[in-house]
This record gives structure tokens, sequence and C-alpha cells, in this order.
């Protein structure tokens, strides 16, 4: 069963309401932020603190991914090279990684040209998705990731996982806003990634067999006109 997620539509006025209250939410967080390392610093034990901490640190990111949501995103393209931005992607997933007994493999296919593109944007789209490779695998398995040099001036880059799957009734709503299976998800990683794919654009197809894995094509070109 394969996917390609819908364009994301404009904004609705809900949609424009949310964005709103996330930037309005960023300073009082920000102000939460700076007391509670404050705090850690007089009680560097209290385990309570470390807790806010990383639920802060949630909430800042869930307001991120609506920012970006809610922006007409003004990416500064640059030609760049993803393969190191893979390479990072993995790293900060190392430990995680090996909790969970994931093994992951990069390679190559052809001679990969340098593509146009926000390379902090790219990179939040393969955290993303290494990140849902790694919880769909909680008893470990094997997270293949290739680039390829695709003809028409094209990169693909698979994201390939040995996890649970997708429900085939669950695949059409992934990339919904909110549409989660974990308790802890936001159900938002999808969606900015699609977002951010479709500024580059790209596309980004899901494929799934329950039970045996999913895998995530990105298919970007090497230039993108600029008006
Ligand atoms: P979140 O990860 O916060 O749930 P996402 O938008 O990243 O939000 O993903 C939405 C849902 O899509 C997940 O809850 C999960 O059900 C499904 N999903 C995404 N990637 C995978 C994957 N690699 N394997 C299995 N299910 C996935
Ligand atoms: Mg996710």
């Amino acid at each position: 069963i394969m996917l390609q997620l819908k364009r994301s539509e404009k904004l609705s006025l809900v949609g424009q309401m949310s964005a709103g209250m996330a930037h309005e939410l960023r300073n009082p967080l920000t102000i939460i932020s700076g007391f509670l390392q404050l705090s850690r610093k007089q009680a560097p034990d209290a385990p309570y603190l470390a807790m806010m901490s990383s639920e802060v640190n949630r909430m800042n990111e869930i307001i991120d991914d609506f920012l970006l949501l809610s922006k007409p995103v003004n990416s500064r393209f640059d030609r760049h090279e993803v393969l190191p931005l893979l390479r990072e992607t993995l790293q900060l997933f190392d430990n995680q990684r090996k909790e969970a007994g994931v093994s992951a493999i990069l390679e190559e296919e052809g001679a990969i040209p340098k593509i146009d593109c926000d390379p902090n944007q790219l990179k939040q789209v393969f955290i993303n998705m290494v990140k849902n490779a790694i919880e769909a695998m909680p008893e470990g398995g094997l997270l293949h990731i290739t680039v390829s040099a695709l003809p028409k001036n094209k990169v693909g880059i698979r994201f390939a996982d040995q996890g649970k799957g997708i429900e085939p009734g669950h695949l059409t709503r992934i990339g919904e806003p909110f549409f989660t299976t974990k308790e802890n998800g936001t159900g938002l990683g999808l969606m900015v990634s699609n977002k951010i794919i479709e500024n580059h654009a790209g596309i980004l197809r899901v494929s799934s067999r329950l039970g045996l894995g999913t895998t995530i094509d990105i298919i970007l070109p090497v230039h993108i006109k600029t008006a």
C-alpha cells in the first residue's frame, strides 16, 4: 500500500489561531525555561526539575512545528550535500538507536549531486523520519537509508525500516495534524516534513506493510527555480 501525502492546504481560521497561540506561548515558555535552568543549578539533584525541563522542551518542539506549519516558509536554498545531513541525523540518535537495538546503514547509489535546499529544514525532515523508524522498532531491527542519484536531475532518499508497519486504515490519515498512534506522539512530524518537502518542490511517499515495515521515499529535484 502506498500513499503520497496530500498537498498541505491553506491554513484554516483554526489553523491561523493555533499558530498565533503557539507564537504567544513561546514567550512565557522561554521565561519558564530560564527559571528552570536556574533552579537546576540550585538543586541539581531534584529529579522533578529534569522532568519539567524535558516537558518544556517537548512544548517548545510542538510550538516549533506549529510555527513552521503556519509560516509561508521563506527558505534559503543553497547547494548542499545530502549525505552529511543524514550522517549528522543518525549521530543525534546514536543512543536512542542502541537502546532499542536498531542498527543503521547509510548507502549511496551513484554519484549524488549537491541539491538546492535549506539544510536545516531538510535535517528536520530526516530527524522526523529516523525518529519514526526507531520508534517503530522497539524490539530492534534495521534502518536502511539509501540516497540515490535518479534520472532527470533528481535525488531520492529512502528510509526503510523493519518496524511494526502502518495499518491500512491508518495510512490515509498519516500526515493529518495530530494523527498519532503513540502515547507521547504529537502527530505533527509527517505533516511538517511533507510541508518542507513540498517547499523543496519534492514529494514524500509512504508505503507500509503491517508487521513487516515501512518505507518512506523522498524525491527532491537538484535544482529549484526561484521566482
Ligand atoms: P508522531 O510520531 O508524533 O506520532 P508523525 O506525524 O511523525 O507523528 O507520525 C504519525 C503516525 O504515523 C505515527 O503515530 C505512526 O502511527 C505512523 N508512522 C509514521 N512513521 C512510521 C513508521 N516508520 N513506522 C510505523 N508507523 C509510522
Ligand atoms: Mg514522529
